[in-house]
């Protein structure tokens, strides 16, 4: 019963909404404090942090966060 892709149901997987990364499970509750997040619809949205850089510029122009 050890298999490494298995998800906590509870457990919220962090993909950027941006690029679609995903971190490493050892990293996920480190990302959750570097990583952006926003809500959109009433579901928790993920940043990463190179994206949440990347999207502060381009945000102020145009809101898309459906591009994944
Ligand atoms: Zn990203």
């Amino acid at each position: 019963m050890d298999t490494p892709t298995d998800v906590s149901p509870h457990e919220q997987q962090l993909v950027c909404s941006s690029c679609g990364a995903t971190p490493p499970v050892e990293e996920q509750a480190a990302a959750r404090l570097t990583w952006s997040r926003g809500s959109e619809g009433g579901r928790t949205t993920w940043t990463c942090e190179r994206c949440s850089r990347e999207n502060l510029r381009s945000i102020e122009g145009k809101l898309d966060p459906a591009w994944w």
